[in-house]
């Protein structure tokens, strides 16, 4: 393996726990503990992801090698790695959790590529760390199958996240309920290596902000913005509200482009959202099959439904609040706070519009449109309509003549479709007469839409039928998923069986369509 160049400037520059006592603990005064993977039986590589290797600096060949899944696994080092644990609290479901920090995450380093490049690389399931709070640290197949694959799946949407290298067996087993009925199995373990130039989270700061440790909150915000917004050039109070501001339109942007392409992150608490505004730490996700703003894949929060897919622009919001609340100690007046805030929402409002204007091919979003789809969304929750097929194939709608025939294939239910369809061609006249007004040529609309509105989604199903062949030790379906998933707004002739509805089986089927916190 060619050398990587680490700098470890979050261990370096940042307080760490004075203790390497074994063993869960509050650590006050200090953003990490030191502390090593525990190794595990027989590391085995599953899956890596080729784009991340190589922007790491790794060789074509070097995932194939031993020394590649003992590192990855937890094993090894490589020269420079020291690894540590973060500390950070967080809001969780709403409610002030104290300090949660990394429990079954450990960073190796921050590995730094000639172009520039920064990249924390951190193995999730590598073991018990000062911040497992009696859990085992460990990590399930299936829920790292589904954070290694939906990292890329969502980079290669465009979305901005951390990125996953690869996946490694661990050849151990780790007990889980998870439907938390009171059956637990022992599952077959994984780790995931996750990637990121950053992985501090707006619990980072939240915490030593409920401490009274104002040093400390100022000290992580000052590096922050050194490392991770270094074109940030103001002063003082300006220059945390320069920043500030741009967390908020950084995490507007995310959230629209969750919402755009139907992804609903299942747990948004506030030690679950990035500083970056990177999509972070999938677990209970999931994507919108039939349109429905109030669905949740996490069984975990099935009867308040507070990160409902709808809801996530709000819940944003929130805990971006949660955060100002934070940094408020900072401030000597609050108003840069309340401006970022506004921004936000700003932001999220354009960010709203161009999603629309795109996915329906127009040149703009004027105010109407806004009513124009809207009554749409309310036309395919009613109607049980698949929204990734819909917007896919409303790109071959002929405005000259209007007709839902072409959109039968995103239907479920056939009676549904019969009874809405007099509602859905008057909406699809709506949308001819506004195509007609719009200066678009017919080319650069359908350029626009295939741009916008994906092909190819990583669908509940699709993730647990691979998840299925993998628990038979059968890779390929990782492997395929991966491959489609590179090119998620292209047609792949042959690959149309990934771009298919749900089936009926896994409509209400564990994996499919719930998903608990158990991972
Ligand atoms: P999550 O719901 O994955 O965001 O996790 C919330 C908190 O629980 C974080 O502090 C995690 O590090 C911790 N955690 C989750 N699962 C485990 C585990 N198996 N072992 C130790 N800590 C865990
Ligand atoms: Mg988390």
């Amino acid at each position: 393996m060619p050398p990587l160049h680490f700098d470890n400037a979050f261990l370096r520059e940042l307080p760490g726990d004075p203790s390497d006592v074994p063993g869960p603990r509050e650590v006050t005064g200090a953003c990490h503990s030191r502390v090593m993977p525990t190794p595990v039986a027989a590391p085995r590589l599953l899956a890596h992801s080729a784009e991340m290797a190589a922007a790491l600096g790794f060789d074509a060949d070097d995932p194939a090698g031993d020394g590649f899944a003992r590192v990855f696994g937890g094993n090894a080092l490589l020269p420079g790695m020291q690894p540590w644990a973060a500390n950070y609290g967080g809001h969780q479901f709403g409610v002030w959790a104290g300090q949660l920090g990394d429990g079954r995450a450990i960073s190796l380093g921050e590995a730094v590529t000639p172009d520039g490049g920064r990249w924390e690389l951190q193995l999730k399931g590598a073991g018990p760390t000062p911040y497992s709070r009696g859990a085992d640290g460990r990590a399930v197949l299936r829920s790292s199958i589904r954070e290694f694959l939906c990292s890329e799946a969502m980079h290669h949407l465009g979305i901005p996240t951390t990125r996953a290298l690869c996946l490694v067996a661990t050849g151990e087993a780790v007990v889980r309920d998870m439907l938390y009925d009171g059956h637990p199995r022992a599952e077959p373990g994984a780790i995931v290596c996750r990637v990121a130039p950053s992985f501090i989270r707006f619990g980072s700061f939240e915490l030593p902000a409920a401490r009274g440790d104002t040093a400390l909150l100022r000290q992580l915000a000052d590096f922050t913005i050194c490392r991770d917004f270094p074109h940030l050039a103001g002063q003082g109070e300006d220059r945390y509200g320069d920043w500030f501001g741009e967390v908020c339109e950084r995490t507007a942007q995310l959230v629209a482009g969750w919402m755009r392409v139907g992804f609903v992150h299942g747990v948004m608490n506030t030690d679950n959202m990035s500083i970056l505004g990177l999509t972070l730490d999938y677990g209970p996700y999931g994507w919108i099959d039939d349109y429905d703003p109030d669905w949740t894949p996490n069984t975990t929060d099935a009867s308040r439904r507070r990160y409902r897919h709808g809801q996530q622009p709000n819940v944003a919001w929130w805990n971006l609040s949660r955060l100002a609340a934070a940094l408020a100690p900072l401030f000597g007046d609050i108003a840069p706070l309340q401006a970022g805030l506004d921004r936000y929402a700003a932001t999220y409002a354009e960010a709203g519009r161009a999603n629309t204007a795109a996915k329906l091919g127009l040149a703009a979003c004027r105010d109407e449109d806004v009513a124009l789809m809207q009554s749409l969304q309310v036309l395919l929750h009613g109607a049980e309509v698949d929204m990734t097929l819909w917007f896919r194939h409303l790109i071959d709608f002929d405005p000259q003549r209007p007709a839902l025939q072409p959109l039968h294939e995103a239907f479920y239910d056939e009676s549904k479709r019969r009874a809405n369809e007099p509602a859905l061609m008057d909406w699809l006249a709506r949308y001819a007469g506004r195509l007609a007004d719009d200066p678009l040529p017919i080319a650069e609309r359908r350029d626009r839409m295939r741009a916008a509105n994906p092909r190819y989604v990583l669908r509940n199903y699709l993730a647990q039928q691979a998840i299925e062949r993998a628990e038979q030790g059968d890779n390929g379906g990782i492997h395929e998923l991966l491959d489609v998933l590179r090119h998620p707004y292209d047609e792949q002739p042959g690959r149309e069986a990934f771009a298919r509805r749900r089936p009926d089986w896994a409509r209400h089927k564990p994996g499919c369509s719930m998903l608990s916190c158990s991972s």
